[in-house]
């Protein structure tokens, strides 16, 4: 029997990113999924299987626990990796609009 715990803390992609959320998928003590979520947003920012552990629905329940933690939002549609956008189209759930007046889609006057 393998054992797969899911767990959540507050940690850095990289050294250049603010702290984000991060739930992570382990069986039998091996990360298998990672997800990542802006804590300002709730915008998925990353989600990350290793392909040899990829197909297994590990980053699907990732975003349902996520999901069922606190308010997360898939990425605009005009931002998403292909990847991404598979995968948002798998599990479902809200997007965000773009806010960072990179895409015209909804154009929003700067308020000064
Ligand atoms: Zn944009």
């Amino acid at each position: 029997m393998s054992e797969r715990q899911i767990t959540r803390d507050i940690a850095q992609y990289s050294d250049q990113d603010q702290p984000m959320h991060r739930w992570s998928l382990t069986v039998d003590g091996d990360t298998v999924s990672e997800l990542w979520v802006d804590i300002a947003t709730g915008e998925i920012r990353q989600v990350e299987t290793p392909a040899e552990h990829q197909g297994n629905g590990y980053a699907s329940a990732l975003y349902r626990q996520a999901a069922s933690d606190i308010e997360i939002y898939h990425a605009p549609e005009t931002h998403r990796t292909y990847e991404g956008h598979r995968f948002a189209r798998s599990v479902g759930g809200e997007a965000l609009p773009c806010q960072h007046g990179c895409c015209d889609a909804d154009p929003d006057f700067d308020e000064e």
